[in-house]
């Protein structure tokens, strides 16, 4: 259920319309600022379908007919307009108007609009919509949505109240990903590696990355054991994959940045093979920071390297003189 994400990634949004629907204290005017992939937009339904669940505790039941309907923009009392790339037009707003005069049509008797990126909102548009709000019998409640508070109309953020969404951390990342059903090492991996939950999904798939990981482990298990091996393993490895060759050394860089990373951190990973990975580097002499100085140097001349093979080779050379 959407609820109990809302709880752990953003606590404080959760509480306050929690404590609202309890009371019943609802304000007429929602404006939710926060970055891309907070959950802005899926809050925004959970708050609609808390207005109209018939099984509702505070929050939404988010199972029956009438949520369902709701989460699928089907529900007769809501609009939802959603203009990502142009201005909202006064036409849209107008269409809303134009049902919004007329009592609301389902049961629970209750009209909602959800505008998505508000900050495109023409000033004649947000006039004609606070109208609704404003009206003292009015049954409206009205959500504006936006990344980008300061381009939002001081009209719509004076009438509002503002919830402020959280940056997401790692730690919601990795639960994101675990959720998902993506594997902990993967999960752990992607968390460090993207700076929006939207990327989560789309890198766990990614074929460079995951052959990233394969290459690294085997990689990290030979260099510990026989050095002159695991550096025959890599430029083999790398050199048999010629497909998205530059994304595979990308990624098995980063990959290995962040090991060490961990190792340093002292990091105790869920994951069995990274763990023992990180095991193997505390029980093993290296030389950790000039290791990270060389890889630090690659992943920075990688954009500009002709060759990735080449790129690899350097590597190798400069990891055989620590
Ligand atoms: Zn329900």
């Amino acid at each position: 259920m959407f609820k109990e994400v809302l709880e752990t990634s953003q606590p404080i949004v959760y509480q306050t319309l929690k404590n609202a629907l309890e009371s019943e204290h609802l304000s007429h005017c929602y404006l939710f600022v926060g970055d891309k992939g907070t959950h802005k937009l899926e809050t925004s339904f959970l708050l609609a379908q808390s207005l109209i669940c018939e099984n509702r505790t505070a929050f939404a039941c988010e199972k029956c007919n009438s949520c369902r309907r709701m989460k699928e923009n089907n529900y007769v009392d809501l609009i939802y307009i959603d203009e990502d790339d142009k201005n909202i037009k006064v036409e849209l707003i107008e269409n809303l108007q134009h049902r919004f005069e007329k009592t609301a049509l389902e049961k629970a008797g209750k009209k909602i609009f959800i505008i998505n990126n508000c900050e495109r909102l023409t000033i004649k548009a947000a006039n004609s919509l606070l109208k609704f709000i404003e009206e003292p019998a009015g049954n409206t409640t009205g959500i504006f949505i936006t990344t980008q508070v300061d381009g939002v109309l001081p009209t719509i953020v004076s009438r509002s109240q503002t919830l402020n969404f959280k940056p997401l951390n790692k730690d919601d990342f990795f639960n994101y990903a675990l959720e998902k059903n993506i594997d902990p090492l993967s999960a752990h991996l992607i968390s460090n590696l993207i700076s929006r939950e939207v990327d989560i999904i789309p890198l766990s798939k990614n074929r460079s990355f995951n052959k990233a990981i394969e290459i690294f482990c085997q990689f990290i298990q030979r260099y510990f054991d026989n050095r002159t091996e695991s550096y025959f393993y890599l430029q083999n490895s790398i050199a048999a994959n010629k497909r998205n060759q530059r994304d595979i050394i990308r990624f098995f860089l980063d990959i290995s940045l962040l090991f060490i990373q961990d190792y340093l951190n002292g990091f105790e990973s869920e994951d069995k093979t990274y763990s023992d990975l990180l095991t193997l580097a505390k029980n093993n002499d290296f030389n950790y920071s000039q290791v990270m100085k060389a890889f630090i140097d690659s992943r920075t001349s990688l954009n500009k390297a002709a060759n990735g093979l080449l790129l690899i080779d350097q590597l190798i050379y400069k990891l055989l003189e620590v």
